[in-house]
């Protein structure tokens, strides 16, 4: 056995550490059936050598017999009550082992940063916990306790073979030590295709979560690649056939040869009894002869159940190694040992980055490759860093707009805040904490996001909508779905706020999906809230609905926006350009206008330019460029290029649509 393989055996038995009790049990039952086994083996030589063929009398003794026949029909009755409640035992302590395995790893997993998750196919986490943890089941629920109670058989018939004859003893061990050298080859092949087959059971579950997930089968079907799906799908399947195949037979002749030895090895006894009867040496009974054989049996099975469990053991090692290598990945982000938890009520919510510098490291997956030989923090200005240098404050309440060319790391900014990435030097605080010493759980109280994907549960409405805040009554819930502008929309669905959304809410259009996510976030009430603008185009009247929205969402928190809407730019407190990993420029829209730098440039090339007219929440009409408005009033509708006439209310001037990333 080698050191893994004995370092995985401990850590198997740890698994049943909480089940000692009825462990316990469980081996006093096998300990009991297996006496009572080999005590009914003995007493068949008394049935014969005294009672059914006394020695030096000429009839049987009946009075002896009667009692013996009693005992050896008792035995087989309590023998299977015991074995019932055994099994009812082993079944409970097997299952239980499972669950926990399952717990434990779907628990893990849920700890497991981001990062992994970009890194690690989806299908392969799933293969892991259904057909890994499946595959150990049977070895967990049955080999266990078919392992005890074959060792104790062995030994307790090996004791009454011993008692009956040795040289017999001896002649049926003699080939033991060949099956087991042999089960131990067969078994390490075993567990290499094992291990092959689960890889490509992995493989077919993401090949089926990829290509079968909405997103998925849109894009085949748009860019007409069926085919090479499910040529990719058959390649995999076809593996998977001549894997399981390989799988069954590895060990087949060897076990059949084993078969064979134990069928015909009574007839070898026979025969050498006759040999050392015809010696002369004549201390073989009739009685021990048919005593002998039965042990034999006894004997031999349980060594082959063995050797197929020594077999099976080892296949399932590779499933325990596949188990024990994502329970061993330690979580990146975790709560610090003294972490502050704060009251959501008493937060401010001031967010500030203090030197923030940030690269995307290995995740716990591959946390042993070696870091980025060109991400030196002496030499920052050298490759591998998403940010670079990032200091800046946003005030309690203010909106804070990140603009920049795509990929200049605004996304990597509004991850850090939540802690979905920790920053590699620098740091992150809200109200002056540092938010690695924040709990995760306050952290997550304080910050709400809002993702370009809104990401909806096959749950009810209204359970999506509560997913922030569980207890939240129907009234608020209501309220919220008001201030997001998407009750009508809600009242008119068959069964209300108790419709189904369907898988990831593809019942509903984008603007409604981003409406739906939006009640969701003004339900949780957080202090901070990180929204990405969608940049998809919705229709003008989805667009100004989804602005409005917004514009409720946004109103007393503190707002760090990825702006692409020109109107969330304009209201903004603050405006921090981000161009390669670093702020560029800063200021709020006149400044960076008249600055003439980067802003100005990408406001020229995706706006126009030309004349904008707003119109504000509180009725304030916006001019080019001069933004006269009371701090913290929210511009709900832009738009591009239109010179307002008394004709065209605000209300039918149609808000920008233009993507800026
Ligand atoms: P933006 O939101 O401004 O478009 P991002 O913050 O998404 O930009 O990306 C900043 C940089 O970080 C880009 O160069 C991008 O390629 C890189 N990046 C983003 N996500 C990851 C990731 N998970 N792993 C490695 N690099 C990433």
């Amino acid at each position: 056995m080698t050191t893994e393989t004995s370092r995985l055996g401990r850590r198997i038995m740890t698994l049943f550490r909480p089940y000692r009790g009825q462990l316990a049990l469980i081996m006093a039952i096998i300990l009991v059936t297996s006496g009572l086994s080999v005590i009914s083996a003995l007493l068949i030589r008394t049935v014969f050598d005294s009672a059914l063929f006394p020695y030096g009398e000429s009839g049987p003794n009946l009075e002896l017999l009667y009692w013996l026949v009693g005992v050896l029909v008792a035995i087989p009755i309590v023998s299977g009550v015991l074995n019932v409640t055994q099994t009812y035992l082993t079944n409970i302590v097997g299952n239980r082992v499972m669950q926990d395995l399952r717990d434990a790893l779907f628990t893990h997993l849920q700890r497991l940063s981001l990062a992994f998750f970009t890194s690690t196919r989806t299908g392969e986490v799933q293969s892991r916990l259904a057909n890994d943890v499946g595959g150990v089941q049977e070895t967990i629920t049955t080999t266990a306790a078919s392992v005890i109670s074959n060792v104790v058989v062995v030994c307790s018939t090996l004791v009454a073979m011993l008692i009956l004859s040795i040289p017999l003893t001896v002649l049926s061990l003699l080939l033991v030590p060949v099956f087991v050298v042999l089960a131990n080859r067969v078994g390490s092949r075993r567990r290499s295709a094992r291990r092959e087959t689960q890889i490509s059971l992995a493989e077919m579950s993401a090949i089926t979560q990829e290509s079968l997930s909405v997103s998925g089968i849109l894009l085949a079907k748009v860019f007409g690649r069926q085919q090479r799906e499910i040529d990719r799908y058959r390649t995999e399947n076809s593996r998977q056939v001549d894997l399981q195949v390989r799988q069954a037979m590895v060990g087949r002749s060897f076990f059949a040869l084993t078969q064979a030895f134990f069928g015909i090895s009574p007839a070898l006894l026979y025969l050498v009894a006759g040999l050392e009867l015809q010696g002369g040496s004549g201390e073989i009974s009739a009685g021990t002869l048919v005593a002998f054989t039965t042990l034999q049996t006894r004997l031999l099975m349980p060594i082959n159940q063995l050797l197929q469990v020594s077999v099976d053991v080892q296949s399932s090692l590779a499933l325990f190694g596949r188990i024990f290598e994502y329970l061993n990945l330690r979580p990146q982000i975790v709560d610090a040992p003294d972490a502050i938890v704060l009251d959501p009520a008493q937060v401010h919510g001031e967010v500030a980055l203090r030197d923030v510098y940030f690269r995307y490291g290995p995740s716990e997956r591959d946390s042993t490759a070696p870091e980025p030989e060109d991400g030196d923090e002496a030499n920052p200005d050298r490759g591998g860093w998403a940010l670079r240098g990032i200091s800046l404050t946003i005030e309690p309440g203010q909106l804070a707009a990140l603009v920049g060319p795509s990929g200049a790391g605004k996304t990597t900014i509004s991850y850090l805040i939540p802690r979905l990435y920790d920053v590699t030097s620098g740091a992150v605080c809200i109200d002056g904490y540092d938010v690695r010493k924040l709990s995760m759980a306050s952290l997550a109280s304080i910050c709400g996001v809002v993702t370009q994907e809104s990401y909806l549960f096959h749950a009810s409405v209204r359970e999506n909508l509560r997913y922030g805040r569980p207890e939240a009554s129907y009234a608020e819930v209501e309220a919220a779905a008001r201030a997001a502008y998407i009750h009508d929309r809600i009242s008119v669905l068959a069964h209300g706020y108790d419709t189904v959304v369907g898988e990831r809410g593809y019942r509903f259009s984008g603007g409604e999906r981003q409406r739906l996510a939006i009640a969701r976030v003004i339900l949780k009430d957080p202090r901070v809230l990180l929204l990405d603008e969608a940049t998809s185009a919705l229709d003008t009247e989805s667009e100004r609905i989804v602005q409005r929205a917004l514009d409720s969402l946004m109103r007393g928190r503190t707002s760090l926006v990825i702006a692409h809407r020109l109107s969330t730019i304009r209201a903004a407190d603050v405006i921090f350009v981000i161009d390669g990993g670093r702020i560029v420029e800063r200021g709020d829209h006149d400044e960076l206008l008249a600055q003439g730098g980067l802003y100005a440039r990408l406001y020229e090339e995706q706006f126009g330019g030309g004349e904008i007219e707003a119109h504000c929440a509180d009725g304030v009409v916006l001019r080019s460029g001069r933004v006269a408005r009371p701090s913290h009033s929210r511009v709900t509708e832009v738009a591009p290029g239109i010179m307002p006439t008394p004709e065209l209310s605000p209300e039918r001037i149609p808000p920008d649509a233009v993507g800026a990333s």
